[in-house]
Order: C-alpha cells, then sequence, then structure tokens
C-alpha cells in the first residue's frame, strides 16, 4: 500500500482582500497569473524528476484558484503524480464557478470542491468584506451536480459584526438546503495585521461564537454530517483526506509562493511573494525561504494537540489523573478504544485550552 503523502498548491491572487483575511494573496498581480503557473509547472516537474512520491491527496488553494484559467489550472494539476484513487481539490469561490470550469477541472483529475460560502446573509458577507453574490452559491452548487463532481464541502463562518443567531439559522439552513457532504463551520477569528484586527468594536464574542458553534453542531448532526474534527462535519466517506494528513502529522509538500512543507519533523516554506517564486523558478533557484526542525517532544506535543480535535483521539494517559478528573465532561472514552479519549461538545468548545493541560 502507499503511503499518504499530500501536495498542497497555493494560488496567492485574489479579486479583493477580505477584511478578516491574513493569507499571503495579492489583489495587484493578476497580470502575473500566466508566468506564475507556468512557475508552477516548472517547479513541480522539477520535484517529480528528483524523486517525488505521487500523491495521496492534492488540494489547490489560496487566494483564489478559480481565478486562473481553468484549463491552464487543470495542466499544473494534471501535472501532479497521484496515487490510485487520490482525493484532489479546488477551493472555489462561488462568483467564478460555471459548468465549463469544473468541467475543465474534472479532466484535469479534480474529484472534490470546496466552496468558499462565509455566510447566506448579504449584509454579513459586507461585515466581512466579501463581495459575492449569494445566488452565485447556488448556482455553483447546481454546476457540481451537473458535472458531476463526486464530493464538495461548503465552507462557511460565523461570527461576523452583526451577524445575529437568526442570521447564523438561516445560513446553516440554506446551506443544508444545498445538500452538502461536507461542511466547515469556523468561528471568525482575529489575525494580527488585518483591517478587523484594528477595529475593537467588530471582533467576535466567546458567548455568541459558542452558541453559534452549538446551533450549527445541532443542525449538521440532525441532517446526517458526523463531526470528525472540531471546524468540520461529513457524511459518511467524506470526510477530507487531505486535512487528515496535516492532522496526523503526515509528509506534504507545498508548490507556489509561500506554500508549507513537511518531511518527517523538518517543516520548511517558500518565498512569500509570486513575483520572487516565478524569478527563483526561471532562474533554477531554490524557492525555499526558511525551515525549522522539530525535535521530538514538541513534535509528540504537536501531534497531540491536533490529534485531540478529531474524532481519533489522543491516549487518556497524555493526560495526569487529576488532569482527567478535572475534564470529566469534556472528554469521553473513544468508542473503539477505552484507552483513547475524544473531546465531547463541550470540550470541543474549549478545545485549546484542554490542550494545554496536555502532559
Ligand atoms: S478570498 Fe479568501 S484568500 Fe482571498 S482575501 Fe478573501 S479570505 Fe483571503
Amino acid at each position: 500500500m502507499s503511503l499518504d503523502f499530500g501536495v498542497y498548491v497555493h494560488i496567492p491572487f485574489c479579486a479583493s482582500k477580505c477584511d478578516y483575511c491574513a493569507f499571503a494573496t495579492w489583489t495587484d498581480r493578476e497580470h502575473l497569473v500566466d508566468a506564475y503557473l507556468d512557475a508552477l509547472t516548472t517547479d513541480i516537474g522539477r520535484a517529480v524528476a528528483a524523486g517525488m512520491a505521487p500523491a495521496s491527496t492534492v488540494f489547490v488553494g489560496g487566494g483564489t484558484p478559480t481565478l486562473a484559467p481553468s484549463a491552464a489550472l487543470a495542466d499544473v494539476i494534471r501535472s501532479i503524480p497521484v496515487q490510485p484513487g487520490a482525493e484532489v481539490t479546488v477551493e472555489c469561490n462561488p462568483d467564478d464557478v460555471t459548468v465549463d470550469l469544473l468541467a475543465d477541472y474534472r479532466a484535469g483529475g479534480v474529484n472534490r470542491v470546496s466552496l468558499g460560502v462565509q455566510s447566506m446573509s448579504a449584509h454579513v458577507l459586507s461585515a466581512l468584506g466579501r463581495t459575492h453574490d449569494i445566488a452565485n452559491v447556488e448556482r455553483s452548487v447546481a454546476a457540481i451536480n451537473e458535472v458531476g463532481m463526486p464530493s464538495f464541502n461548503l465552507d462557511i463562518i460565523y461570527g461576523a459584526s452583526g451577524e445575529t443567531v437568526d442570521d447564523w439559522r438561516d445560513t446553516v439552513s440554506a446551506a443544508l438546503a444545498l445538500r452538502p457532504p461536507h461542511v466547515s463551520a469556523y468561528g471568525l477569528t482575529v489575525e494580527a495585521g488585518t483591517p478587523l484586527a484594528s477595529d475593537p468594536d467588530r471582533h467576535p464574542d466567546d458567548d455568541d461564537q459558542a452558541d453559534k458553534y452549538e446551533l450549527v453542531d445541532d443542525a449538521l448532526v440532525a441532517a446526517g454530517l458526523a463531526n470528525y474534527e472540531v471546524s468540520n462535519w461529513a457524511r459518511p466517506g467524506h470526510e477530507s483526506r487531505h486535512n487528515f494528513l496535516y492532522w496526523r502529522q503526515q509528509d506534504y509538500r507545498g508548490f507556489g509562493c509561500a506554500a508549507h512543507s513537511h518531511r518527517s519533523g523538518r517543516r520548511w516554506w517558500n518565498v512569500r511573494t509570486p513575483d520572487r517564486y516565478i524569478d527563483l523558478v526561471a532562474a533554477g533557484g531554490d524557492v525555499e525561504a526558511s525551515s525549522e526542525t522539530l525535535d521530538a517532544d514538541t513534535r509528540r506535543f504537536e501531534g497531540l494537540q491536533l490529534l485531540l480535535r478529531t474524532r481519533d483521539g489522543i491516549p487518556a494517559d497524555s493526560f495526569s489523573p487529576e488532569t482527567l478528573a478535572v475534564l470529566d465532561g469534556h472528554l469521553r472514552p473513544h468508542d473503539d478504544d477505552p484507552h483513547r479519549v475524544v473531546l465531547t461538545r463541550s470540550g470541543r468548545l474549549m478545545a485549546n485550552e484542554i490542550s494545554m493541560r496536555l502532559t
């Protein structure tokens, strides 16, 4: 059996910058898109020639991958060697999705799309600094169904300024009406350096976030989507294998500017700007900007923190007996292994605090 190995491809272009976003993306470099896709193909080709293993999962994210010409992006994806049955996902902006775009992706081997819905309420989208039209979400899902895309995810966010619990309920209901096999629901987080960070009046409230988490969990579970990581729910068989690869500390290789890679405890990341990435690839230079190697203790601790957030859970003896007693109600035995513990829902609401108590 082949080992799990992931490939991430970063597309660093966006039509406009969302208010809360700290990702490495640019809104003024569309003139670089073609050169950037060429650089990706060259960089991937060099890695393949150097013996890169076939991927079990591929994830094309950003940024906004759907801003790139779809046939050219499909060519980049096709240049990545994959194992039989690999999961190949592209993040899509609902404004850009058409049947033709998805048909190009399908021809490139894409079998899953992740749709950045965020909210189904116009005033909440505007508070998030997002531009897309809600009707485009419905059109996108119709296109996904029309091309027979085997799986898709809807990404939604709660906690924007001015979002009421009723707004959030409407977003969740409208998302569920589209019958998604997978939903990611994230609480809005305040990232340093964003416009949101400099406006404390609009920062999310913890109690409000907790109410909205419980609301979305109830609704998704009732609709047959099981929670398998704090912020992710899926119908059986539609869990994101690429995400699990990160959570299980497996190896992955990132292509493109600002992309991160990991192999056996060594992590490295590429130069931050698309300009620099294109120039370095053209010159045959090394695109790695910097790296770190985790010592065994740090790696073990990080591994437990990540797995604790998933339905895999962690060995019960990762906590002291005293801590286990204090956390009663926030942890429960794993269904298949009494020596492991998993978070209950109240535990998922405190996942960060609980992970600080690992021994
Ligand atoms: S579309 Fe996504 S990547 Fe681009 S600015 Fe908005 S949140 Fe960030």
